[in-house]
């Protein structure tokens, strides 16, 4: 543990979830402050500038959703919802609202834990300058150079198709809405056309998975979106 550790703040109301995330948090190597409503979330995240915000949706004085829309006014700090509802609309509403990620309750820690990982690293990323080239398995995608190779044979990809693709690398292990990724691919008048998306991101995964009907690499997240992931599935113990 070292004087560097991201301080996360955690907006949560439940004392229950909030000692299990402090055992977990502090128990990996990161600090931690809570708030239990949106109001002392605003003035902590003002105060004290957390590198990372877990964000439940119900809080006694407002809603998780709002505050992360409210957040994202002035501050790129990642903010990952810890959704307990099940509903869809719940997860695409926060990710539109401006959020990085969403943790359905009940969850692990060690899905947690990789979670944190993906929206500390994307944000240090977005900071200093990105590599241009993106290993996810066998899949290696050169954003300068705009080529695509899977087992280091070239995949020939359509323009849109590696729009799609180059949109998902740019925002690896992270949740991209139907509507965003519509609208950045199509533009803003084809946020309504899910049905593209399904035909372009089926098409993509026979060209650049080994096993499109396994799907390691394009996760479709149900009624969400999609997420190209990097991240290992098991991830190991944080050292
Ligand atoms: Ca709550």
């Amino acid at each position: 543990m070292t004087a560097t550790a991201p301080l996360v703040l955690v907006v949560e109301d439940e004392a229950q979830m909030t000692r299990f995330l402090r055992a977990a948090l502090e128990s990996h190597g990161y600090r931690f402050v809570e708030a239990r409503t949106a109001k002392e979330a605003l003035a902590i995240c003002t105060a004290q500038a957390p590198e990372l915000i877990l964000m439940d949706l119900g809080l006694p004085d407002g809603d998780g959703i709002e505050l992360t829309r409210r957040i994202r006014e002035w501050s790129q700090t990642p903010i990952i919802v810890l959704s307990a509802r099940g509903r869809e609309s719940d997860k695409v509403d926060a990710l539109d609202a401006g959020a990085d990620d969403y943790v359905t309750k009940p969850f692990g820690v060690s899905e947690l834990l990789a979670r944190m990982r993906v929206a500390l690293r994307h944000a240090r990323r977005g900071a200093a300058t990105e590599s241009p080239v993106l290993d996810a398995g066998p899949l290696r995608i050169d954003l300068a150079r705009r080529v695509v190779t899977l087992d280091g044979a070239e995949v020939h990809l359509t323009p849109i198709e590696y729009r799609l693709l180059a949109l998902l690398a740019q925002n690896a292990d992270r949740v991209l809405t139907h509507q965003f990724m519509l609208r950045e691919v199509w533009g803003a008048g084809h946020s309504h056309q899910p049905h593209y998306l399904r035909v372009y991101m089926a098409t993509l995964r026979r060209k650049i998975e080994r096993d499109p009907s396994h799907p390691k690499l394009l996760h479709t997240e149900q009624g969400v979106g999609y997420r190209l992931k990097i991240e290992p599935e098991s991830p190991l113990i944080k050292s």
